[in-house]
């Protein structure tokens, strides 16, 4: 790369993070770093209407919260400031007129009553209305005139009729269009704010950006930013169009939406996803690192990223594999760090202090995909589950409700008669109890953590759920077992 490597993450604060926008500031972040360059946030809130309270504040927090630290942006400053549109905006106006004076633009005093009136026309003759440039005609003194005069007005691009607009993309190549099939699109509003048409451009060119990460749904209007980029004379930043991030559901594969439900990079924080997983899966939602290898930390993801690995194909995201990855992070934790985070979800269901929560979160960790999971599968352990006796009936534990009851007649002996409910001596003495019966392990122990647990499937067998349910409640748990198996044969 010969000029410095500059991106920007220009988000509308228009709500919560959604995940194809972590992508793209991700992979402008990456491109970044790997290039040595440098990131830029960018609050495009020319749009105030849709902008949301106390969004921008997310934003802030959400990429501190996902690790991508920007070197220029509002609350950190930089030498391109200010980086929020509405600030910025006695910058616009002057470039707008410039851009008049250069041919690339004219003011439009068109009514929206005048506008809907030709389409409505234009449509009727089975045209698709693009705006007809009547104001292009207004003679420059007039138009001069009537703006000083404070008409309302606003200010459009001034598109070649003949001739094709295109640029380069570094994913979609060469894209090239009929400068006829684009329209007049509004650069100022009659607020005086600018679009998004126009802002983007300035700004791109004003903070020195040399390359543009956005979604394709830019794609097609992108071709009218390389005639305002020409008409100032200036050099365009190369664009790197990213493609939709889809999700499939009942309904079909759809693009990712935060109307729909889907969630947002901090609904998935809340829900106990580690930052680092949800990173490294975004990472591969359209970008391969063409090896074997997918876990990468973010560190790894500076170093290796190359834009030749990003997909023109739209991705799928699919929260299995990211519950794989979750659980790939979570698996690798130090203990200490996995059982701080695990235990306040599990608290939820279990309260604190009533449990061995550090011998139980042991169990778990192996276990944890995703830690919104864990009080599903602990609160058994507070509250005995209603169970189907059908759970005593296990083929390869040859045990079915008959067994089932034999051996617990024989593990309830042996537990009431035992004053040190550890681990080590459960097992001791369920084993010699065991062998004194001459049943197999399985028929004493499948049925022996069934009544304890009521579960299919526990954090750990028999003994150690024995173990953290507790003396009493466990010689409870058994009692009743053995009347409804008895009542059951
Ligand atoms: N403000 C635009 C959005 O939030 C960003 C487009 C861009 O990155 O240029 O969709």
């Amino acid at each position: 790369m010969t000029t410095p490597v500059r991106t920007r993450f220009a988000p509308s604060p228009t709500g919560y993070l959604h995940l194809g926008g972590l992508r793209t500031a991700l992979y402008a972040y990456l491109f970044a770093r790997k290039h040595g360059g440098t990131f830029i946030l960018r609050i495009e809130d020319t749009d105030q209407e849709r902008e949301v309270p106390g969004a921008v504040e997310m934003i802030y927090q959400s990429l501190r919260a996902a690790g991508l630290t920007y070197d220029e942006g509002p609350d950190v400053g930089g030498d391109f400031g200010p980086y929020i549109q509405t600030q910025r905006k006695p910058i616009y106006l002057p470039h707008a007129w410039e851009l008049v004076a250069r041919g690339g633009a004219y003011p439009c005093f068109c009514t929206k009553e005048q506008l809907d009136q030709r389409r409505a026309q234009a449509e009727a003759r089975g045209e698709t209305w693009k705006y007809d440039k009547r104001c292009l005609s207004v003679p420059p003194v007039e138009a001069k005139r009537r703006v000083d005069a404070g008409e309302p007005h606003v200010i459009r691009q001034n598109v070649p009729t003949t001739g094709t607009a295109g640029f380069d993309d570094l994913l979609y190549g060469r894209v090239e269009v009929p400068c006829d099939t684009l329209d007049d699109a509004v650069l100022i509003k009659a607020d005086g704010l600018p679009t998004y048409n126009f802002a983007n451009v300035v700004d791109d060119h004003l903070m020195a950006i040399s390359h543009v990460m956005r979604g394709t749904e830019y794609l097609s209007s992108a071709p009218k930013y390389d005639l305002l980029y020409r008409s100032f004379g200036w050099e365009p930043p190369l664009s790197l169009h990213l493609p939709v991030v889809m999700i499939t559901d009942q309904e079909g594969t759809r693009k990712l939406s935060k109307r729909k439900g889907d969630p947002s990079f901090e609904d998935l924080l809340a829900q106990g996803y580690l930052r680092d997983a949800v990173v490294n899966y975004i990472a591969l939602l359209g970008w391969s690192p063409g090896g074997e290898q997918e876990v990468f930390s973010l560190a790894e993801l500076e170093r290796v990223f190359d834009e030749k690995g990003l997909s023109k194909s739209p991705s799928v995201f699919d929260i299995q594999k990211l519950n794989w990855f979750n659980g790939e992070y979570i698996h690798a934790l130090p203990f200490d760090e996995y059982f701080a985070l695990a235990k306040p979800w599990v608290e939820q269901a279990l309260g604190e202090g009533r449990f061995d929560l550090r011998r139980l979160c042991q169990m778990l960790q192996s276990r944890t995909d995703v830690f919104s999971q864990l009080p599903g599968m602990v609160d058994f352990l507070a509250k005995m589950p209603d169970y189907d006796l059908a759970l005593y009936t296990h083929k390869k534990m040859k045990t079915d409700p008959q067994v089932a009851l034999a051996g617990l007649n024989v593990a309830l002996p042996a537990l009431e008669g035992l004053d040190d409910w550890s681990e080590p001596a459960l097992h001791d003495t369920l084993m010699a109890a065991i062998a004194e019966s001459g049943k197999k392990n399985g028929q004493v122990l499948w049925p022996l953590r069934v009544a304890v647990t009521g579960r299919e499937s526990s954090p750990g067998g028999a003994i150690e759920m024995a173990y953290l349910v507790g003396k009493d409640e466990s010689l409870t748990r058994v009692r009743a077992a053995i009347a409804r198996l008895t009542e059951h044969n």
